[in-house]
């Protein structure tokens, strides 16, 4: 089944989500918290209406049974969260991700509203850390005439991912639900061109603030590694879109995958070190933050 990322296919999605989930205003997020010295504040974007289709293996009876017990119609849509995060130590601030902006059609956009209720000013943001450079992530970067957003903040993300969607050959190739976020990445490289800062692996981003790369959803994906004394938070982008279905199956992949191998061995890696070290995690399409366990073939978070 094809996927259509356009206004009019969130829109018909969005329609489908039962009443009570669809966000007319900003959704409910649980508060900042702690990390040592720095604070975490998760900024709900909106909620994307996550089809069964777009994680093609999850169309079987399993994942139509995953879907019931939670309360769900079988075929979807899921409502899964779209989350941008602040860190702040002391007087510095840094934004992680920035959520959908306008480029998804309305019922996102939100994060700015965020920021301010926590009392930030956009110009006060002074680094913009990015997961990876898909439309969900970066759109908030852009205006609605897709100029920068932030007036005053360093963009830093690593090297390859950058390199992967300045590739014109690249486009030619990508998978098809991939090409209309070629727009938005190019329209945020050029919007930001004087101010990226390119890291390649796992970079020190500020003290207490590490790159974690995670490739495969994209090739420069990576996760943040927040660590402060024996306090450690991880918020690990996109490794799963759905909770309910990629946890207790983490080899469903999503059709944004770059590369779904890849995506597939980095989730089992991430997910396994994250259980044996008792390693706290959130993530841009996670409701909340908590541990991992190991359940049978799969995971939880608890
Ligand atoms: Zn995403």
């Amino acid at each position: 089944m094809s996927f259509d990322l356009s206004r009019r296919g969130l829109l018909a999605a969005s329609a489908l989500l039962p009443l009570g989930l669809r966000s007319t205003k900003a959704a409910p997020v649980a508060g900042s918290y702690k990390v040592g010295t720095f604070t975490v504040t998760p900024l709900r974007d909106g909620l994307f209406p996550l089809e069964l289709s777009m994680i093609p293996a999850a169309e079987g009876q399993a994942g139509q049974d995953l879907l019931r017990e939670a309360g769900l119609p079988t075929k979807g849509p899921s409502p899964e969260p779209v989350n941008a995060f602040l860190i702040r130590r002391g007087e510095r601030h840094w934004l992680l991700d920035a959520g959908c902006g306008t480029v998804l059609g309305p019922g996102f956009n939100r994060v700015t509203a965020a920021l301010a209720a926590e009392g930030v000013r956009l110009d006060q943001v002074e680094t913009i850390l990015l997961s990876h450079l898909h439309a969900d992530h970066a759109g908030g970067l852009l205006t609605p005439s897709r100029l920068a957003r932030f007036a005053n903040a360093e963009l830093v993300l690593q090297e390859r991912e950058v390199a992967y969607w300045s590739d014109a050959g690249t486009q030619a190739s990508a998978p098809a639900a991939l090409s209309p976020m070629f727009d938005t990445a190019q329209a945020v490289l050029a919007a930001y061109a004087d101010r990226i800062r390119r890291v390649s692996g796992e970079a020190e981003l500020a003290p207490g603030i590490r790159a974690l790369p995670l490739p495969g959803h994209t090739p420069g994906h990576m996760g943040v590694l927040i660590a402060d004394g024996s306090e450690r938070l991880l918020i690990w982008g996109d490794i799963v879109h759905s909770q309910i279905l990629q946890m207790p199956h983490p080899d469903w992949t999503v059709i944004w995958d770059t590369d779904p191998a890849e995506a597939i061995a980095t989730r089992r890696h991430i997910l396994d070190r994250a259980a044996t070290e008792g390693l706290s995690v959130t993530g841009m399409h996670l409701a909340s933050r908590g541990r991992i366990k190991r359940t049978g073939a799969g995971y939880a978070l608890i």
